[in-house]
């Protein structure tokens, strides 16, 4: 008598059913897949269809490659795949594909229907399936290419079914899918039908720009400056958001890895890095990023549905990405050098209605240089720096080539025009950022100048904040604070950092210590609490300043303009407000 087993192989439509959960979860991951099926197949054109947010019909067709009718068969059964022979070939992918487990997980946990047909065919072949069992499999005419169905995803797993969301929240998550597609594969052409309505039809053959602009509209794309950068191996580029038109999530953020929507996790910390002292905590920028390197450089085998990749040399791509958007966001210094200053006038904008006896406005200009034709740019540049070709930045990148000041409002806000529309100022926090970055500057070459105080004053300081400035003092000193202890809890300064301006050395003093509280929970190395001095410094020494004069104000425009990161204070308050010609065109109606 054979010994009784327990042990069963379980059969296939059962091991399918268990093994789908990983690949799929809901409508959108389908979309994924069969989408990527269609570019791996080398389709110009993409057609998405879905009924009730996929939860009723989720249709992709191609006009790819087709199968045959044995590969048609195949590609449904589990570790089906034409993509790899061999484990070896994942290192060197450059399909979307290739763990063979889409088609068998979908047809799984749905009833699907594939039908296809190559172009050398005279007919094609379709297959249908019901909960991972064969139903059908017959000769059909259709066109060449690939066209899938999948209704009611789930109908045979309860528990799955349950969690999907309304039609409403599943399709918005299919939607951004197919936006990640699209975006990605410019070049194809892709239409997105939604109940029956077409949402989407977007030409193939498009660039990868227009492809942006078409998807997010040309008001939305003001907001970005262009990335670029190539070194050592690694290319990045796509847009950087600027700072004002931060998210409260990260929605808007696409990056794709050698074309793969894809994200890693040290990729997150890399973008908080870049936007550091840019965007308040819980603000996140929109981008748009493409980052390439050899296939071998990433190992996209980390995740079932590939969502998440490895790079074999991550603190490379760090940096990379860290570089490309820094650069991004600020602005060269290229241009302040030589050149003639632009003094705009009023005949420069041309009045839409013209009121001849208007009080004309302040004709004092704002002269940033002009822009370099891109050719004298070239000549004007120096060499390329080895494994950095960016240096270069569009000259749109500038907040403004030039503007006129009109005014102030709220006692606080400066009002001025510029080449693209009105902008609103706040001239304490772009006085903190210029402070910021002239301290830092002085601070990154390690020679901070020093101002004498003409009497030395005693500094009281509470005594937890006292106990930090005694532990500090090596770095205070190093950052331009002439700064002794004086017995106690007080402390004789007699010199300030003279970038700093004027303000009281016990404003200062306090407002530094309270900033290396903060500075130390946050586990900071030195180079972060010199930072967060710097900051607390400067908001310290603006604040002090409660009056600033025309001539004043009128400098700190044009310093703006030449700041490294201008767009907002070193705490991540915005320094400008712009508002388009556009947008005041389409607010009265004009469009
Ligand atoms: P993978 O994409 O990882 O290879 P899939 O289960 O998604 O696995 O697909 C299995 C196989 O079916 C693919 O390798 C491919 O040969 C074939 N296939 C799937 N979809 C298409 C399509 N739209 N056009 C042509 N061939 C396809
Ligand atoms: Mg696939």
């Amino acid at each position: 008598m054979p010994e009784p087993r327990h042990i069963q192989i379980l059969p296939d439509h059962v091991a399918n059913k268990i093994a789908a959960g990983e690949v799929v979860d809901r409508p959108a991951s389908v979309v994924k897949e069969l989408v990527e099926n269609a570019l791996d197949a080398g389709a110009t054109q993409i057609h998405v269809e879905v009924v009730d947010g996929g939860r009723k019909l989720i249709a992709v067709s191609d006009n790819g490659s087709g199968m045959g009718r044995d590969d048609a068969l195949l590609s449904v059964e589990r570790h089906a795949t034409s993509k790899i022979r061999d484990a070896d070939d994942i290192e060197n992918v450059n399909t979307l594909g290739f763990r063979g487990e889409a088609l068998a997980a979908i047809s799984a946990v749905s009833q699907f229907s594939l039908s296809t047909r190559r172009p050398s065919d005279v007919g094609g072949v379709e297959v249908v399936m019901s909960g991972g069992k064969m139903q059908d499999v017959r000769e059909a005419g259709c066109p060449t290419g690939t066209s899938i169905q999948v209704r009611h995803l789930f109908y045979n797993v309860p528990a799955r079914r349950k969690f999907l969301r309304s039609g409403q929240t599943e399709l918005s998550h299919v939607r951004q899918m197919f936006l990640v597609y699209a975006l990605s594969y410019p070049e194809v052409g892709f239409v997105l039908v939604v109940d029956g309505r077409e949402t989407y039809r977007l030409a193939s053959g498009a660039g990868s720009d227009d492809r942006m602009r078409e998807l997010f509209g040309a008001e939305f794309t003001k907001m970005l400056r262009p990335v670029n950068l190539e070194t050592g191996g690694i290319t990045i580029r796509g847009y950087a958001g600027l700072p004002q038109a931060s998210r409260a999530d990260r929605t808007e953020q696409y990056v794709f890895i050698n074309r793969r929507p894809a994200s890693a996790p040290m990729l997150s910390h890399a973008l908080a890095e870049a936007y550091h002292t840019l965007l308040p905590k819980g603000r996140y920028p929109v981008l748009f990023l493409h980052v390439e390197m050899e296939p071998s450089m990433v190992d996209v085998n980390v995740h079932p549905a590939k969502k998440e990749v490895r790079f074999r040399k991550p603190s490379d791509v760090r940096d990379a990405v860290i570089l490309a958007l820094r650069q991004a966001l600020s602005n060269t210094h290229e241009d302040s050098l030589g050149g003639q200053p632009r003094i705009a006038t009023v005949s420069d904008t041309q009045p839409l209605v013209e009121i001849p006896d208007l009080p004309k406005a302040r004709t004092f200009s704002y002269p940033r240089l002009p822009m370099m034709p891109s050719e004298e740019a070239e000549k004007t540049t120096a060499l390329p720096v080895p494994g950095a070709k960016s240096g270069q930045q569009s000259p749109s990148s500038r907040p403004w080539s030039w503007c006129r000041v009109l005014g102030q409002v709220g006692g606080l806000y400066v009002v001025m025009e510029t080449e693209d529309g009105m902008v609103l100022m706040d001239p304490h926090a772009a006085h903190e950022r210029l402070l910021f970055e002239r301290y830092m500057r002085e601070l990154a070459t390690r020679c901070v100048a020093s101002q004498g105080l003409l009497a030395p004053e005693t500094v009281d300081l509470l005594p937890q904040d006292a106990q930090r400035v005694r532990e500090s003092l090596p770095l205070l000193k190093e950052m331009g604070f002439g700064i002794s202890e004086f017995g106690g809890d007080s402390f004789l300064v007699d010199a300030l950092p003279s970038c700093i301006g004027d303000a009281s050395a016990a404003d200062l003093l306090s407002a530094v210590a309270g900033s290396m509280e903060r500075g130390g929970s946050s586990g900071g190395t030195e180079r972060w609490s010199e930072e967060d001095v710097a900051q607390a410094a400067c908001k310290a020494a603006v604040k002090a300043r409660d009056r600033l004069t025309l001539h004043e104000i009128e400098q700190l425009v044009v310093d703006l303009a030449g700041a490294e990161m201008p767009y907002t204070c070193p705490h991540g308050r915005p320094t400008v407000i712009f508002m388009s010609f556009s947008e005041l065109h389409k607010k009265f109606g004009r469009v």
